[in-house]
């Protein structure tokens, strides 16, 4: 088990100055909270926390993240309350639990991809704040590194809710690293059969590749022998599912998987990555229309670096990528490292950390405007930006995004312009409210319809939505002439 030294050795190892007690705190918090519970895997619950935490902790988060860290299940399994943590801790900290304990209480219940990206958009949005999103990824890392001690009907249902929801949010935030590891694990859940095989495959070749990539490295390292600064080389393993996608994209099967060396260059700075690509361009032929500059071009999660596939020795093919240290850094941690970047490393004002934050967001808002289609990442900053939108489901578990202040009648209109014109009451929740009644995010909302009836102009006073608006006179101004 790990103990409380190891966190305060993470934490000081990025923040030295800093009084790390209140870490020791939540420590002794949440071992007396959870005193009596135990994991399935029999062992104390508060080893979930510490995980959870030094997960936290290898993105470099900022204290209070990580007191909500070791905190993050006290609402939810315990007696104590968001006021209790206020009392104990902070305001930050109570409410970046309360935000997890909240997220907790969606259940994705739908495996269907529309549904799926509606969900994303809830869970970004429902955060408020961006580490909600963050301490809520590092607790379903640890809960799928030992989920074989659950039942294999609910591992396979938090495998896919995983994949189809965790994932793919680690992915949009840049996040690389948490997104693999969530990513293989789903899938070994999900097809193990094929999971096995590929790393059956992986493994058959290995050695050879290994002797591969040191002879490439070796290579690279005499023609670069003139470079100053400090080059480090790594052999990247493939990740399981990714291979997996490429197989289901070209269409081949587990046999016909070529077997690709992956090597990466990390440099000092971006002239030498180039410096680099060229020089690997001069001595290996590039497989055509295999280079991409993300350096020039990031890609939608800030994504930095060279990628070029070459022709190596014995013909052998080369994935290659180049990127400098920081690239690197933010592409393990994502929009934490990022984070961290803008706020940490300045002097502890408050007015300079609130600046930064600021000056990031408009960052993030000029970067995304030069974007084609930035819809679905600017949809997860609205978080930061507080636009405000609520999801509401359908007694079947469906969501429907709503403006905030939306009634019962625009999510009528929101399912179908049939149930909007024949709505006659809705229960919220399962009580009975009136059709004019606020919606709030996260309500259950069952629409009661009866043939032939009909949209009352009344309504007109408190929808909030265009499009229930629009339905509402098109029915009142009568059927169309002609
Ligand atoms: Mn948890």
């Amino acid at each position: 088990m790990i103990d409380i030294n190891i966190l305060l050795d993470l934490f000081k190892s990025y923040e030295p100055d800093k009084d790390a007690n209140l870490i020791e705190r939540a420590y002794d918090y949440a071992k007396n909270a959870h005193e009596s519970q135990l994991r399935k895997s029999e062992e104390p619950y508060l080893i979930h926390c510490i995980e959870t935490a030094k997960t936290l902790l290898e993105l470099k988060l900022d204290l209070n993240s990580i007191c909500a860290g070791l905190l993050h299940d006290v609402v939810e399994d315990t007696k104590a309350t968001h006021k209790d943590l206020v009392k104990e801790f902070n305001r930050d900290i109570a409410n970046l639990v309360e935000g997890v304990t909240k997220l907790e209480r969606f259940k994705f219940s739908d495996p269907d991809l529309y549904q799926a990206e509606n969900w994303r958009k809830m869970l970004l949005s429902s955060a408020k704040d961006i580490r909600v999103i963050l301490i809520k990824l590092a607790d379903r890392l640890h809960n799928m590194r030992t989920i074989n001690y659950l039942p294999l009907e609910s591992r396979q249902r938090i495998a896919k809710e995983t994949l189809n929801l965790y994932a793919p949010i680690a992915d949009r935030l840049g996040m690389f690293t948490i997104k693999s590891d969530l990513e293989d694990i789903s899938f070994q859940i999900l097809d193990e059969e094929i999971y096995l095989a590929i790393l059956k495959k992986l493994d058959e070749n290995a050695s050879q590749r290994d002797e591969c990539l040191q002879t490439m490295e070796s290579i690279l390292r005499q023609k670069l022998d003139k470079y100053e600064g400090t080059l480090t080389f790594t052999h990247r393993p493939k990740h399981i599912y990714s291979i997996y996608q490429k197989m289901l994209r070209q269409n081949k099967t587990v046999e016909e998987i070529e077997d690709v060396m992956a090597l990466r260059i990390i440099a000092d700075t971006i002239s030498s990555c180039y410096v680099i690509l060229g020089e690997v361009h001069a001595s290996f032929k590039p497989v055509p229309g295999s280079f991409t500059d993300y350096i020039a071009q990031p890609k939608i999660n800030m994504y930095q670096s060279l990628h070029t596939t070459v022709y190596g020795p014995e013909d052998n093919i080369y994935e290659i990528q180049v990127r400098t240290d920081e690239m690197h850094k933010r592409c393990e941690y994502g929009i934490a490292a990022h984070w961290k970047y803008k706020m940490g490393t300045s002097p502890s004002h408050k007015d300079k950390e609130l600046e930064a934050k600021l000056s990031w967001i408009a960052e993030t808002l000029t970067w995304l405007k030069d974007l084609k289609n930035p819809g679905e990442f600017l949809d997860s900053l609205k978080t930061e930006l507080r636009v405000h939108q609520i999801f509401i489901f359908t007694p079947r578990r469906e969501v429907k995004a709503l403006a905030e202040g939306a009634t019962p009648i625009d999510f009528a209109y929101a399912i179908h312009t049939e149930v909007g014109n024949r709505a006659i009451g809705a229960k919220v929740n399962n009580k009975m409210v009136k059709l004019n009644f606020e919606l709030k995010n996260g309500d259950t909302c069952e629409i009661v319809t009866r043939k032939n009836a009909k949209p009352n102009k009344d309504w007109l006073a408190f929808v909030k939505t265009a499009r229930a608006r629009s339905k509402i006179r098109r029915v009142l101004s009568g059927p169309r002439k002609g």
